[in-house]
């Protein structure tokens, strides 16, 4: 079975990786890079706790899950880490209902004061008088995944093409049977659209991309292990020093462009600062304005298009924390036809 997979980020390097590994003829397309979509503009926050259902809890478990096996199967070791988060994004009675349902859902997180908080992140000024602390979740840099993922999907057979453009796809009726590309066309038994905020041009999914905001600092020297999500900011430091920061996790911004939003910036790095009152020099490196790409409703889309034989979507927001799992299943479910309960409630046809 020839599939092309339209999109090198996280998710189509995983599924990319996926179907090689059971021995599917795989060609990859990317109009410039892995790191090129929201994969090099992310947070890179692997959790569970950002869930609206419990259906959806339980999918985002099962994914952290499964990115820490494939940390076990792949160096990931200058990518990825798994220290924790403290989280008090909200306060107040959203705090106790956040709570509540971490709780409900079994999810492994604790109550802590600011005695802990200190033990945990020393250099962490004005320790909140309660937050949520989550060992279990991890922090990836997307875009080296994906290249790790790329790197193993091509030592087993599959084809990647970089910086070319998939700009049509082939059909006989209701048949898709290619990819129209910048170099020419290429029939394929399966088509898979993990193309991210694109996703909707190529397949008319409905979409609602949303923009957001990251800053990188300059290195400095280690000063946080943990993903720290305070009220009004929220950073983690990577494995070569750089800081990670953007506004709170669940704010869209408002402006499209980074003119607009240099004011927000300069906030940002002075809430920073509040945060690290010891580091002397905390430099930005980079601002970035990413977008989301994020289904109509929300929630991913992973499976056949209607009414287009031979045509998969694979598009989803917090695709670092599901891109690993959703790879696998994704393989299984059109190769095997071994359709993953986990996978019913996200299928696409909700949104046609
Ligand atoms: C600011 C921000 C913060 C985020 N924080 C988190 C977080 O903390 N945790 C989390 O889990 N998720 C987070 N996300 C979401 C996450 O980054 C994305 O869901 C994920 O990166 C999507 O991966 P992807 O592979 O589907 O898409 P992308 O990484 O966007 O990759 C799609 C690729 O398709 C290529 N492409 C598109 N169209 C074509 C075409 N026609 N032909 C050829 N190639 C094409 C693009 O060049 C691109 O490389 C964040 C996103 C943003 C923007």
């Amino acid at each position: 079975m020839h599939v092309v997979v339209i999109g090198a980020g996280i998710v189509g390097a995983s599924i990319a990786d996926q179907l090689a590994a059971r021995g599917a003829r795989v060609t990859v397309f990317d109009r410039a890079g892995p790191g090129a979509g929201a994969s090099g503009m992310s947070f890179g926050w692997i959790n569970a706790a950002a869930s609206e259902s419990d259906t959806y809890f339980r999918f985002r478990l099962a994914a952290v899950a499964r990115f820490r096996a494939l940390c076990d199967t792949l160096d990931l070791s200058d990518a990825v880490t798994w220290n924790g988060c403290i989280w008090w994004e909200d306060e107040g009675d959203a705090f106790d209902v956040h709570l509540d349902a971490m709780a409900r859902w079994g999810y492994d997180v604790s109550l802590i004061g600011p005695d802990e908080f200190t033990r945990l992140e020393p250099n962490v000024a004005n320790p909140p008088e309660r937050a949520i602390w989550c060992p279990s979740e991890g922090a990836a840099e997307p875009d080296k995944v994906a290249r790790a993922l790329l790197r193993r999907a091509a030592a087993n057979g599959a084809r990647l093409i970089l910086g070319r453009e998939v700009t049509g796809l082939l059909r006989t009726g209701d048949q898709v049977t290619g990819v129209q590309t910048d170099l020419g066309p290429m029939s394929a038994d399966l088509v898979v659209v993990a193309a991210g905020i694109r996703s909707g041009a190529l397949t008319g999914l409905p979409m609602n991309n949303r923009p957001g905001l990251i800053l990188r600092t300059a290195p400095v020297a280690p000063v946080i292990s943990r993903i720290v999500m305070s009220s009004d900011i929220h950073f983690r430091q990577a494995s070569d020093g750089r800081l990670y920061l953007g506004e709170i996790f669940s704010g869209g911004i408002a402006t499209e462009t980074l003119d607009f939003a240099s004011d927000l910036i300069d906030e940002l790095m002075d809430r920073l600062r509040r945060r690290l009152p010891d580091v002397a020099d905390l430099h930005l490196e980079q601002a970035a304005l990413g977008t989301r790409p994020v289904p109509a409703d929300g929630f991913p889309a992973i499976g056949p298009v209607p009414g287009h034989d031979g045509l998969y979507l694979a598009t989803m927001h917090s695709g670092v924390t599901l891109g690993p799992l959703v790879g696998e299943l994704v393989a299984r479910d059109v190769l095997e036809q071994d359709s993953d309960p986990l996978l019913a409630p996200y299928r696409p046809n909700r949104l046609f």
